[in-house]
Parts: C-alpha cells; sequence; structure tokens
C-alpha cells in the first residue's frame, strides 16, 4: 500500500532560498523513495507525493524541518502508485491565476461540518474546478463557470449569474484554488463568501455519500478517488490525452483491452488505441507483432 498527502500552504518563502529548499527536498525524497511534485514559490508551497507508510511519515517530519512550518496534509491510501517521479518546480505562483495571495489569516474558511451544515441553508454553491473535473462528480446544486482553466476564474466570475448579495459557498479538490478565488470575488463585491477547508478530500473523510455526489478527479495516476477515497473503478487514464476516461474498448492495433475517454474516441480512428505507440503504429498501418503471434496460434 501507498500513502498519498496532499498539501499547501501560503507563507512567505525568500526568493534566493527557493534553490536551496529544493535541493534538500530532492536529497530526501530520494532516499526515502518518495515520488511526487513540490512547486515552491515566494507566496508558499503546493504538493502531493506518496511512497511506503513509513517513509511518507519520515518525509511528512522532514518537510516541516526544512520549512520550520505545521502543515495540514489530506491523506489517502492507494495500491497504485500516484506518481512515477519526484520533482521540485519552482514557480511564479503556488496555483497559477495570474495575481498572487493576499490575505495571511483565516478567510471565510468553513470546516466540513460548517460546510454541511451550511449546505441545508439555502446559499449559493460554486464550483471552481475546471469542467473535466467537474464531469465526473461535483456537489448536487453547485454551479460552474465553465472553464478549461482555473487562470479563467476571474472574467468568468465577473460575467457570472451569481448574486453578490447572497451567501456563496464555494469549493475546489483541496482547497488551494478556493483560498485565491475567494479574494477575487471579494474584490468584485460578493459580500458574503465562505469556503470548503481542504476541499473535497477533506470533505469525504467526514461525509461520504452525502453531498457530494460520485467520484472526485485527481491530478495524479489515481485519476479519480471515489466517496471512500479510494482509487475509483470508474476511471482510467486516457493514454492519449492524460484525462479520465471511461470507455473500455480494445485497442485497434495490438488487442489489448483498454480504457480511453470518450473525447479521444470521437477525436481521430487511431485513438482507439491502448498507447500513444499503438496510436502511431495504427497510423502508420504497421502491423502488430503481438497481434500477428494471436493470430498465427489460433
Ligand atoms: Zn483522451
Ligand atoms: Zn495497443
Amino acid at each position: 500500500m501507498f500513502l498519498n498527502i496532499s498539501f499547501y500552504k501560503f507563507f512567505h518563502l525568500q526568493k534566493s532560498q527557493l534553490k536551496k529548499y529544493k535541493e534538500k527536498l530532492l536529497t530526501s525524497a530520494k532516499s526515502l523513495e518518495i515520488k511526487g511534485l513540490f512547486i515552491l514559490s515566494t507566496e508558499g508551497l503546493n504538493a502531493s507525493f506518496c511512497g511506503p507508510v513509513e517513509s511518507v511519515k519520515s518525509f511528512k517530519e522532514i518537510c516541516q524541518k526544512i520549512f520550520n512550518q505545521e502543515f495540514f496534509y489530506k491523506d489517502s491510501l492507494s495500491k497504485i502508485k500516484a506518481f512515477k517521479r519526484f520533482s521540485v518546480k519552482i514557480k511564479k505562483e503556488i496555483i497559477s491565476l495570474g495575481q498572487t495571495y493576499k490575505t495571511q489569516q483565516k478567510n471565510g474558511h468553513l470546516s466540513p461540518q460548517e460546510w454541511e451544515l451550511k449546505l441545508q441553508k439555502k446559499a449559493q454553491i460554486l464550483d471552481v474546478r475546471n469542467n473535466y473535473e467537474i464531469r465526473l462528480g461535483h456537489f448536487e446544486t453547485a454551479s460552474h463557470l465553465n472553464m478549461e482553466n482555473f487562470q479563467e476564474f476571474p472574467q468568468k466570475i465577473e460575467k457570472s449569474f451569481l448574486n453578490k448579495e447572497k451567501e456563496t459557498l464555494i469549493y475546489c479538490t483541496g482547497g488551494i484554488r478556493c483560498e485565491k478565488a475567494i479574494e477575487v470575488m471579494k474584490n468584485k463585491g460578493f459580500k458574503k463568501v465562505y469556503q470548503l477547508e481542504g476541499g473535497i478530500l477533506n470533505y469525504l473523510k467526514y461525509f461520504p455519500h452525502s453531498h457530494f455526489k460520485k467520484d472526485c478527479f485527481i491530478f495524479d495516476h489515481r485519476v479519480a478517488l471515489d466517496q471512500n477515497l479510494k482509487v475509483s473503478r470508474n476511471y482510467s487514464l486516457c493514454p492519449h490525452c492524460g484525462q479520465a476516461g471511461d470507455l473500455k474498448i480494445k485497442c485497434q492495433h495490438c488487442s489489448a483491452p483498454c480504457v480511453i475517454c470518450s473525447f479521444c474516441e470521437k477525436k481521430f480512428s487511431h485513438y482507439k488505441t491502448c498507447s500513444k505507440n499503438c496510436a502511431y503504429h495504427f497510423k502508420k498501418g504497421h502491423l502488430s507483432k503481438k497481434k500477428n503471434k494471436i493470430s498465427a496460434l489460433t
């Protein structure tokens, strides 16, 4: 079993120190067989990683020591490795929006318990995630902004039909997008905005099979988690576009059973294949060695 962790924190990191942090993380991750992705910026850090349970425990402590901070970790177990490599990226923002984070304190955060109570009142709910995530599952009655990318948020919220006077509840996967979204909304005149602390991943820990319906899309090899934060059996990573797929097909090239997404299926006939490699050979009209072997035997 692997333990998967995701966490973020907005706090000031000195630009001149970022490379030093990166080196420390790379060294410790290597010795503990930790895989994952860290994004560092002067506004803080955003990270997801996985590894054997004991290694992950040690690595969590190392992270707290390196940054001299306490973190709020969201965790789940899986048989699949969520990441194949470990990398650290130094960027301008830890979540791209085109504007850095200003607030340095709690800003309308609701615990899953408080959120559950608020849902029973008639507040408007806004999902700040992208289209392809929302398709897999969302809070019932939530509206969304039809986004392909979080960077569209400031323009789309401006044009939305949401009532600025009404209480608005916003949520995302792990909470980081809401931290920035809430600032944008308050600047644009929304009076009462609340955010789900720790996002869907934190909510499902306390309230599985409640107001959040179906699966939660995540940005790693597990693709989607179910109500119990286990890898969803409904989806696999589409080999052609890297997004969630649920269409079971037989590869046209090598005949292996595989899963692709419905968008790729409609896009090109050579996408009805199990891998980029098979897509390439099918397009070129090559014969599959594997397929030949099968037919030679029968
Ligand atoms: Zn696809
Ligand atoms: Zn194939």
